[in-house]
């Protein structure tokens, strides 16, 4: 508990105090680090942890109590105001910079940036209207997905098109909200690359992992991925590193891939990227307990101006996300290697209220024990 560490520890704020925010905490503890958090919501489960301010974002009154005495900001949510980030910079170090978090929170940014960059995403068109959205279909072909450019996450704000005709119950479902037409790509597989970079220009890449999504939501994470090329994990690094740099990033960076082709050791893979998450993220979990330095670990070092911890892989995890409810803690203890994180959250349905991560020393022992973990415990 922060309260432990005393008056004269330094403080991290944090904008939001969701399940992020608390094991952000929790990592920044371990440092050293006190943490005060503000969220809207009066049970966000980091408030379980650390001290929380419950107030609108961009209540000033909340967030000058909430920088107060603190050395750095930063945030573990996506949707918070770019305003009051903004304005926050005027008072202290906040990161990521505003313009890491203003790019993510619009699709078509997002894409643009890729583009400038030469980092290649699934082709896709800007949807104003109903009548943008009928010639996007044109030119994007179908299968596609319509995709709002803001306030889309788990899969909300999407909605799928096979053919033109879908266009009208696509443009209602998504809100006739400005969009992205995405054409719909035959992935392999997705991974995400999650990556650091300190305030002095240090940076770190964990190994790629493996991600499997259903009903738009995160379900399980291995790391490292398997049959990776090292020239597939080059292009995955040199979109991260350019993506770093152009940003003049400070913190944790995930970025979202899709793999095309199989490739395997053969090579002939390659990568599409299709967004990046200006935070720590569900599929860098894995590294609390399968990295040598947790996600949690290196983004508060980076925003507190430290060196960054070693970002390699201890063996080979896998992370499975508790959606709606969690397993007894005496069930999954009965998995040799698996450790469970309860995020302190009622149960609801399509709710993340916690994880478990698994690790073995090899991949053929970690895929028998997940085997055993979905049917003794999931
Ligand atoms: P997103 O909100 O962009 O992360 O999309 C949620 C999920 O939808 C992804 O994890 C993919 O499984 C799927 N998806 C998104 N974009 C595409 C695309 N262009 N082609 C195929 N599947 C996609």
């Amino acid at each position: 508990m922060s309260e432990a560490l005393g008056e004269s520890a330094p403080r991290l704020a944090v904008l939001g105090a969701g399940q992020l925010g608390r094991m952000l905490s929790q990592a920044a503890n371990t440092l050293g680090v006190r943490t005060r958090l503000l969220d809207p919501n009066a049970d966000a489960c980091a408030g379980q942890v650390s001290e929380l301010i419950v107030a609108p974002y961009d209540d000033q009154a909340a967030l000058a109590r909430l920088t107060d005495g603190a050395t750095a900001l930063t945030y573990e949510f996506e949707n918070v105001p770019i305003e009051s980030v903004r304005a926050l910079t005027e008072r202290l170090p906040v990161a990521p910079p505003p313009i890491a978090l203003e790019t993510a929170q619009d699709r078509l940014s997002e894409r643009r940036l890729f583009a400038r960059l030469g980092i290649d995403s699934p082709r896709s068109v800007a949807v104003d209207d109903l009548l943008d959205l009928a010639q996007a279909i044109e030119r994007v072909g179908a299968p596609a997905l319509l995709k709002a450019r803001r306030l889309g996450y788990d899969g909300k704000g999407q909605h799928p098109i096979s053919d033109p005709a879908d266009a009208p119950i696509a443009w209602e479902a998504i809100g006739r909200a400005p969009a992205i037409l995405d054409a719909q790509v035959h992935f392999t597989r997705e991974l995400s690359l999650i990556c650091v970079r300190s305030a002095a220009g240090q940076t770190g890449f964990y190994p790629l992992s493996e991600n499997v999504h259903r009903g738009g939501i995160l379900r399980l994470t291995r790391a490292p991925a398997m049959g990776v090329s090292p020239e597939l994990e080059a292009q995955a690094r040199r979109a991260g590193g350019a993506l770093l740099d152009e940003l003049g990033y400070v913190g944790v960076l995930a970025v979202e891939f899709f793999q095309m082709g199989d490739g395997g050791a053969g090579g002939g893979a390659t990568l599409l990227c299709n967004e990046i998450a200006p935070r720590v993220h569900n599929s860098g979990h894995w590294t609390i307990e399968g990295a040598q330095t947790s996600q949690f670990e290196n983004h508060v070092r980076a925003v507190m101006g430290m060196e960054l911890g070693e970002c390699s892989a201890i063996g080979h995890s896998a992370m499975v996300n508790l959606i709606g409810s969690a397993p007894s803690p005496e069930r999954v203890a009965s998995i040799p290697g698996a450790v469970l994180h309860e995020y302190g959250k009622a149960p609801r349905p399509r709710r993340k209220v916690g994880h478990v991560t698994i690790t073995a020393p090899k991949r053929s022992e970690l895929d028998t024990l997940l085997e055993r973990f979905t049917r003794v415990v999931a």
